[in-house]
């Protein structure tokens, strides 16, 4: 079965026109809900090392602030397009409101390869988005944070110039900052370890003990560096992890079926989390095709890597051992790849569930910024599990009562929370 091209809004409003007929909203909610309220396109000069100017695509996309200022992360990648950041800002939409935290959703991004950039030159594109954008973001209004290949460095630099921009102290404008600079403690494992909360309740829900069960993980970044270290430490075993490798630029699979050394291939990966071959081979793991963490037996697939990984064309290959889908990256999963597994019943915990950990942390970041007061740890983490471990239960006995699959009630309890405050204040 082929896929069309892949393009991860059509997809998003694909998803959301389902749960609008499901949920029979009036067509001025659909209309408003489908499309972003507010979209910026803009251009970012940026002085290179060697002296030459490059002109960089910048983009920032509000999709909803109906529940409170919009939230979202900027992306760096080479093939960021309008489409990808509309997408993603509406699923930050569903996401802050299927965990119940006051924000809208909202994401950026910048057409650029870091890869290739010099770190002064990743500073220039961060001081100029902000300068693009000033005026359209801030505390109250639509609050940035880090996503893929950014980081609290960048978040830093972003919140200097706005800083500069606004004359004041404005900690609250951006989250994912460095700890001791407006961060808060447990954000940076707050995605992964939220993905494992979800995917602790599922077992139970599923009647599995985690450390019965083994896994395979697309992608060795920030999410799914995480989601590993404490899956282990609930008990699982992980055999196999993905990740993109520049100099090839290709993905290649890293297997050991005794289990990986999460210690050991953080020893051996890059900034960007791609993983060194020669030296995983001398570690003993079977270095694959890319695509081969998709067919491992294992009882859990987390992709926590990019968009459109589990298509038509390889949904076939997942194991019959698989039980468990937990979604770390966004969108991960076509229209088409999700009818299979739904068919197959396979349990799915859909991405802006699993992956709610990142900004409901970030929320708290926001809290304490605007506090100026930092909590411990653990606090951190408490507050995130109770939020996860609530939001994921509350998804799953909705799907229970209603024989709904877990994506569409998720769906629902977000749709409906947006569509409310939108009524509620008068728009529709
Ligand atoms: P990251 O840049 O830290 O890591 C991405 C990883 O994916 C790297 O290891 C890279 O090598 C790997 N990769 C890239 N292309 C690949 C491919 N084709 N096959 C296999 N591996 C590949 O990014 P991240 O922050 O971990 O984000 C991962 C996903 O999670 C993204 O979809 C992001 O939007 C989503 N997400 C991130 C956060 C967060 O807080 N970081 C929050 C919510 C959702």
């Amino acid at each position: 079965m082929a896929d069309k091209p892949h393009n991860a809004f059509a997809m998003a409003q694909a998803q959301f026109d389902g749960v609008a007929e499901q949920l029979n909203l009036d067509q001025a909610t659909r209309q408003l809900l489908r499309n972003p309220l507010r979209e910026y396109h803009f251009s970012i000069p940026v002085r290179m090392d060697d002296g030459s100017v490059t002109v960089f695509r910048g983009f920032r996309v509000q999709h909803n602030d109906a529940r409170g200022p919009a939230k979202g992360g900027i992306r760096f990648h080479p093939q960021e397009t309008v489409d990808t950041v509309r997408a993603l800002s509406m699923w930050m939409t569903w996401k802050c409101a299927v965990v119940d935290i006051p924000l809208g959703g909202s994401k950026g991004g910048v057409v650029c390869d870091p890869h290739n950039l010099s770190a002064r030159e990743q500073e220039r594109i961060c001081r100029g988005w902000v300068r693009q954008i000033s005026r359209e973001v801030g505390p109250l209004v639509d609050v940035p944070a880090p996503d893929v290949m950014t980081n609290a460095q960048h978040m830093l630099w972003m919140l200097d110039e706005f800083e500069t921009i606004h004359r004041g102290h404005f900690p609250g404008f951006i989250t994912g900052k460095p700890v001791g600079m407006g961060g808060s403690l447990g954000r940076t494992e707050a995605t992964g370890f939220g993905v494992v909360f979800t995917i602790r309740e599922a077992l139970k829900e599923l009647g599995l003990k985690p450390e019965a069960t083994t896994a395979s993980v697309q992608g060795f970044g920030n999410v799914s560096q995480y989601a590993i270290r404490l899956y282990q430490q609930l008990g699982g075993k992980v055999t196999c992890v993905s990740s993109w490798d520049q100099a090839d630029q290709t993905s290649y699979s890293f297997r050991k079926k005794s289990g990986i050394d999460l210690d050991e291939l953080l020893g051996m990966a890059d900034h960007f989390g791609g993983i060194d071959k020669a030296k995983a081979k001398a570690k003993g793991y079977e270095v694959l095709p890319g695509d081969d963490w998709i067919a491992e037996e294992v009882d859990i697939l987390i992709p926590a890597a990019l968009e459109n990984q589990i298509r038509g064309d390889n949904v076939g290959r997942i194991h019959q051992r698989v039980k468990l889908i937990a979604e770390g990256a966004n969108g991960p999963t076509t229209p088409e790849a999700d009818k299979v597994i739904q068919q197959r019943g396979i349990f799915v915990i859909p991405d802006f569930l699993a992956n709610a950990g990142g900004v409901t942390c970030s929320y708290f970041e926001q809290v304490q910024s605007n506090m100026n007061y930092y909590w411990e740890r653990d606090e951190v983490l408490g507050k995130l599990d109770i939020k996860m471990t609530a939001a994921y239960l509350a998804v799953s006995d909705l799907a229970r009562k209603r024989k709904l699959y877990m994506r569409d009630a998720a769906y629902v309890i977000a749709i409906n929370r947006v569509a409310q405050a939108c009524k509620e204040r008068g728009w529709i």
